[in-house]
């Protein structure tokens, strides 16, 4: 007999996250609620697991007193909590297809749960974080950035250091961070762990919860699917026969070109192009859209296509590729822009136009696995397939493809499979960061979004010409634009072009989550000097004009 239950509850007179947090907590204080979430305020529900004693009107007064109106639309048992499901003759309770950032969060979680668990993994253990995504591009781009600034250096009298030429010795490094970072963080971490073990091998689904590895056949308990995404080139006539590389390949490079045409002007495209142009070679990107980074607001977008410009990468946008070819070692790329032909050459090609989901040829449709278009796993909520033992976590669901989403679902997917906690799996407030000097970081909504959502909003943008702490630092690239609800002043998203940006926007976050307003964030302390006090100015802007302000804003 079961002795829990989920329950969801449609909540009415929600506005903010602050509501969402008011409504969890008064849900949590019930006695008997183990556990209460409001996924987002905008999706007007919240979810409770709770003993199946706890009936719903303490849980409907308790929304009730909050100055709620809640009312309870779904019951379900639940498997009785932290009894993990032996598998029958001492097999896995929990398998990972995947052993990247996902399969890890999802194996150390089931194994504090008490699991025994089974990563399976057909490359390199650790996945694209660890060896070819996050960790090799950053280090990379932090030295081409070293590299950039001491060759030109902001402050007058410094003199200038010549861009260092060793690129196979940075390389190396870079394959030694990788190295080290990839035993310490992922094959020692599970060794800590008793019962989970690493199986190296191709996965296959074989129906139901069947799975062959190396020949084998397991019949885990539950499956997290959590195989990641792949590179994905546009069909351009001559493209896969001419060959190009890839993010991985361009960052394993073992000589420089001379010159490099990259195709895709998104975030990876863009960190690239920076990052070669300041190791010396010469580079172009061609983007279709008529912006680079689209997903930003246009005035970041536009203000960080002038500082590549200045730095002398040659974007192209509205830019269709007709063909590609080999010529001489190079590659020409046949182009049309506004209907203006043009033929690109370069030494080496570089597509950077996108990952899709790697979810093809390991059985998920014999399994009852639903795919969308693009091969993105679907899932509800709790991230569980439309086959009930299988649950999908990390790039192989589809965007957004980030590494802390990968391994929050991954932990959460588990935790949901093993103990049918019911948990949902919620996005509010989730930052991004692209890696080009100065960074992009961005959480929330966009002005444009906002307006789309029917909001009546107000946005402020500050130039970091304003901020002291850009001043001193002889560095006023960029732009601080926060976006806040016209009657509450609630901030709903806030969008920084700086050196560092990526630390400035977790204060955002965090204002974005707990509902604060921009008066909160103009009342709070920001130590001078430091660029997060652009956020504090920012604010301000909503009623002062800064230039006329005092330091420390006063
Ligand atoms: C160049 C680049 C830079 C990036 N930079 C950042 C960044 O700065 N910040 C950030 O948050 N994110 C970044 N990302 C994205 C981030 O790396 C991914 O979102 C994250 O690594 C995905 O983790 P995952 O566990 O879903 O998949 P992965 O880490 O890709 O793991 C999937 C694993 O499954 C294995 N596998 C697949 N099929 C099978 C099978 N049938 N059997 C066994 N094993 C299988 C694969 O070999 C792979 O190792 C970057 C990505 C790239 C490419």
């Amino acid at each position: 007999m079961n002795d829990r239950d989920h329950r969801l509850l449609r909540v009415e007179g929600m506005t903010c996250e602050g509501c969402a947090r008011h409504v969890t907590e008064a849900l949590k204080s019930v006695p008997g609620v183990e556990q209460a979430q409001v996924g987002s305020w905008r999706s007007g529900l919240a979810t409770v697991v709770a003993n199946t004693a706890v009936t719903d009107p303490p849980l409907l007064a308790a929304s009730q007193k909050a100055g709620y109106h809640g009312v309870v639309i779904e019951r379900r048992g639940l498997e009785p909590t932290r009894v993990i499901p032996r598998s029958k003759g001492g097999g896995y309770d929990l398998m990972t297809i995947g052993g990247g950032s996902a399969a890890f969060a999802a194996a150390i979680k089931a194994a504090e749960l008490g699991a025994r668990v089974a990563i399976v993994e057909k490359g390199t253990i650790g996945g694209t974080c660890v060896n070819i995504g996050c960790v090799p591009s950053k280090t990379l781009i932090k030295a081409a950035e070293l590299c950039y600034h001491s060759a030109y250096p902001q402050f007058e009298g410094l003199t200038a250091c010549p861009p260092p030429s060793n690129w196979q010795r940075v390389v190396q490094q870079k394959d030694d961070l990788v190295a080290a970072l990839r035993q310490g963080k992922y094959v020692d971490v599970a060794a800590v762990y008793p019962t989970i073990s690493i199986l190296k091998g191709d996965a296959t689904l074989l129906g139901g919860r069947q799975v062959r590895v190396n020949g084998t056949v397991y019949e885990p308990e539950k499956i997290v699917v959590a195989t990641g995404s792949s590179p994905w080139a546009p069909p351009i006539p001559g493209l896969e026969e001419a060959g190009f590389l890839t993010s991985e390949q361009a960052l394993s490079l073992e000589a420089l070109p001379a010159s490099m045409i990259i195709i895709g002007g998104g975030s990876i495209g863009l960190e690239l192009a920076q990052l070669f142009t300041r190791f010396g070679v010469k580079v172009m990107v061609l983007e279709s859209g008529p912006h680079v980074a689209r997903a930003e607001e246009p005035e970041i977008g536009q203000a960080l296509v002038r500082y590549l410009e200045e730095e002398k990468v040659r974007i192209c946008t509205n830019v269709t590729i007709r063909q590609v070819e080999r010529q001489d070692g190079g590659y020409l790329v046949h182009t049309q822009t506004d209907g203006k032909p043009e033929v690109c050459r370069a030494e080496r090609l570089l597509v950077a136009t996108g990952r899709r989901p790697s979810t093809s040829g390991i059985g998920l449709v014999d399994a009852g696995v639903v795919l969308r278009a693009q091969g993105e796993i679907v899932v509800n909520d709790h991230l569980q397939t439309s086959s009930p033992d299988i649950y999908a976590a990390g790039d192989c669901i589809g965007d957004p493809m980030y590494v802390y989403v990968a391994a929050y679902g991954g932990g959460l997917a588990a935790e949901n499979a093993l103990s049918g906690v019911g948990k949902v799996f919620d996005l509010t407030a989730l930052p991004h960061v692209t890696f080009t000097d100065p960074q992009i970081a961005s959480v929330g909504l966009t002005e444009q979004q906002a307006k789309a959502q029917g909001l009546r909003i107000r946005t402020a943008v500050l130039p970091l010409q304003h901020v002291p702490r850009a001043l001193a630092s002889r560095n006023t690239k960029g732009l601080i634009k926060l976006v806040a609800e016209e009657e509450t002043g609630r901030l709903v998203g806030a969008h920084v072009l700086a050196a560092e940006a990526g630390e400035v926007i977790q204060e955002a976050t965090l204002a974005i989550r707990f509902g604060l307003t921009v008066q909160d964030l103009a009342d709070t302390f920001h130590p001078y000097l430091t660029m997060v006090e652009g956020l504090k100015l920012a604010a301000l802007t909503f009623k002062k004009d800064v230039s006329k302000l005092s330091c420390c804003a006063g």
